[in-house]
C-alpha cells in the first residue's frame, strides 16, 4: 500500500497517539471485528441529550483501524448525533471512492488522510471499523432514549 507520505505521517500519528482511547462510561456498548485483518474494537457511545458527550473506545488491529478510531473521537464527540452522522457519511463515502474522491478537509478534517486507502478494498474494512461500531453503539443508545430526535 503506497499512501501520500503527509497523510501517512498523520495517520501513524494518530496510531502513536490515539485519542479518546480507553473505555469510559456509555449509554451503549457494541464489539465489532474485522475478520480479515484481525482488527477489534470495542466502543461506547455516551450522549448528553442529542449530542455525542463521548466516544471510548478499546481496539487492537493495524495501524489503520487504530488510526482511524482516533480520528472517529475527534470528529464526532460534541457534535449533535445528526451533524456526526453526516461525517459519518462523508467518510464512507470517501472510503468507497476507490480513490476517486480526495474527501471535503472542511467536514473530514484529519479523516481525508485515509481517501488513499480507498484504492484498497481490503483495508477500507479497517478504516470503517470505528465508524461502523459508532454507527450501531449511536443507534443502540438512540433507541433507549426515543425522546431524543436527531433532525
Ligand atoms: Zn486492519
Amino acid at each position: 500500500m503506497k499512501l501520500d507520505s503527509m497523510y501517512q505521517e498523520i495517520i501513524l500519528d494518530h496510531y502513536r497517539n490515539p485519542h479518546g482511547k480507553g473505555l469510559r462510561d456509555g449509554d451503549a456498548e457494541v464489539h465489532h471485528v474485522n475478520p480479515t485483518c484481525g482488527d477489534e474494537i470495542t466502543l461506547r457511545v455516551k450522549l448528553d441529550g442529542a449530542v455525542v458527550e463521548d466516544v471510548s473506545y478499546e481496539s487492537q488491529g493495524c495501524s489503520i483501524s487504530q488510526a482511524s478510531a482516533s480520528v472517529l473521537n475527534d470528529l464526532v464527540v460534541g457534535k449533535t448525533v445528526g451533524e456526526a452522522q453526516q461525517v459519518q457519511e462523508a467518510f464512507l463515502e470517501l472510503m468507497q471512492s476507490k480513490g476517486q474522491s480526495e474527501g471535503d478537509e472542511e467536514i473530514l478534517e484529519d479523516a481525508v488522510a485515509f481517501a488513499g486507502v480507498s484504492k484498497y478494498p481490503a483495508r477500507v474494512k479497517c478504516a470503517l471499523l470505528g465508524w461502523m461500531a459508532w454507527k450501531d453503539a449511536t443507534a443502540k443508545a438512540l433507541a433507549g432514549h426515543p425522546e431524543i430526535t436527531t433532525d
